[in-house]
């Protein structure tokens, strides 16, 4: 079929040479991949929502509930010691892979939200109205309502800087934003909606010159490319444990310390104290006094067999692998008649947003769903974003490293039953 979408679907050429890896390889960890959904072998493109966990990250859950379950820092007994050394570890694990100068700099939270929302309640704190609040158009909600929240409590102001029609953001408007009052940048590192990968370390430079502390949403980024908070320089750094092979209900904050230490607690309760008398009490050091009450454990342990298991592969050798994949997927979707991309950044991750002519997204994922093909239809949780695109909605691919161009191939033809259906 000859190529009639106006626009290609992202990069056409194919990743520079990484190092090569087999996707066949590593399905066979996934046991979820051998379901069949509809009658069909599943293809999961649905990954930026959440990813499937490999044996070992649900061995683990299962190992340390069958073997060392019991609440942690207060027991004296064995067992107690046992559950605090695995939680302690994957604290230690999770500084490990993001290059935090210290573990004291991890704080555990249920998720990329709740880390966000953390930061917002604990340093938002601090504003005084008319105080801004930098964040930009292409922000999951996750990264804007907890800003607006505080907004309403302190009168703090939240402005969002543009991006342009390709979905980059547009750093000189970004740079007129930054302001005498601009008191905290909130940036994603990668767009869940558009898959645009912004840069991080010029936005981090630009606030620094400042004088102003920057947060990254790093909810797409982890499991897709190589982390590190001290070469991004960032002063947060929020991702959720469910997006990066691991379980739900666990995420990671990281904190400069300097900035966690002048930071009051977000919630109290057990385990952020040091002393409480009726009258008044005194916070724990870090990071304990970011954790009130009993923490998610097992999430934890989970969380760090994941991260071994990301990294045992490598996270550059994945990261060239979607790369490969976003590009076969933007040249095979851009040969079918009225398919077009959604987000044409230069940068971008393994996220392929796309509209199929005027039939509705949801449709699209209907007809999928029937031929066993997992993607996303809708805003995203980018209500913004769409709109500043002039969109409602969009049906959106994302790749993991479990991935494969046959899988590609089944959305392809998939697509092209969508096609036909509402021709
Ligand atoms: N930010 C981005 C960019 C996301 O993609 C998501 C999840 N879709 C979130 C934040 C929120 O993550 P969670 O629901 O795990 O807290």
């Amino acid at each position: 079929m000859p190529a009639t979408s106006p626009q290609r679907a992202g990069p056409s050429t194919a990743p520079a040479p990484g190092p090569r890896f087999d996707p066949e390889r590593v399905r066979p960890d996934f046991p979820i991949l051998r379901t069949r959904v509809r009658g069909k072998p599943l293809v999961y493109l649905d990954n930026a929502a959440t990813t499937q966990k490999p044996r070992t990250v649900i061995d683990a859950l299962a190992n340390y509930y069958a073997s060392d379950n019991a609440n942690i820092h207060r027991g004296v007994h064995e067992l107690s010691e046992r559950a605090t050394a695995a939680y302690e570890g994957a604290r230690a694990r999770v500084a490990r892979f993001l290059n935090a100068g210290s573990p004291h700099e991890i704080v555990f939270t249920r998720g990329t939200t709740d880390g966000i929302n953390l930061v917002a309640q604990s340093y938002g704190r601090g504003l005084a109205p008319g105080d801004e609040v930098l964040i930009t158009e292409m922000e999951h909600h996750s990264n804007i309502v907890p800003w607006q929240i505080l907004a309403e409590q302190r009168g703090v102001v939240v402005r969002a800087a543009p991006i342009t029609d390709a979905g980059e953001l547009d750093l000189d408007g970004f740079r007129r934003l930054l302001t005498e009052r601009t008191r905290i940048v909130a940036v994603a590192h990668v767009s869940n909606a558009l898959g645009t990968v912004n840069p991080i370390a010029r936005i981090v430079e630009l606030a620094h010159e400042r004088g102003i502390p920057v947060l990254v949403d790093g909810a797409q980024a982890a499991a897709h490319l190589p982390v590190d908070v001290r070469a991004l320089g960032c002063d947060f750094f929020a991702c959720s444990g469910h997006k990066l092979l691991g379980p739900t209900g666990i995420g990671v904050l990281y904190g400069r310390e300097t900035w966690l230490d002048r930071m009051p607690p977000y919630q109290g309760g057990g385990g952020m104290i040091s002393t409480v008398t009726l009258d008044r009490s005194t916070w724990a050091p870090l990071p304990a006094k970011f954790e009130a009450g009993t923490p998610h454990i097992a999430g934890a342990v989970g969380l760090a067999a994941a991260l071994d298991y990301l990294e045992a592969i490598g996270l550059e050798a994945v990261a060239a692998h979607e790369a490969d994949l976003l590009a076969y997927a933007s040249t095979r979707l851009g040969e079918l008649p009225g398919v077009r991309p959604v987000g044409t950044a230069r940068e971008r991750s393994g996220i392929l947003s796309f509209a199929v002519g005027e039939v509705h997204p949801h449709d699209v994922a209907a007809v999928l769903d029937d031929e066993g093909i997992a993607i996303r239809a809708g805003h995203h949780c980018a209500q913004p974003v769409m709109r500043r695109l002039g969109m409602a909605a969009t049906a959106r691919a994302s790749f993991a490293l479990y991935n494969t161009r046959e899988e590609v191939d089944r959305l392809v033809k998939g697509l092209a039953r969508v096609l036909e259906v509402f021709a």
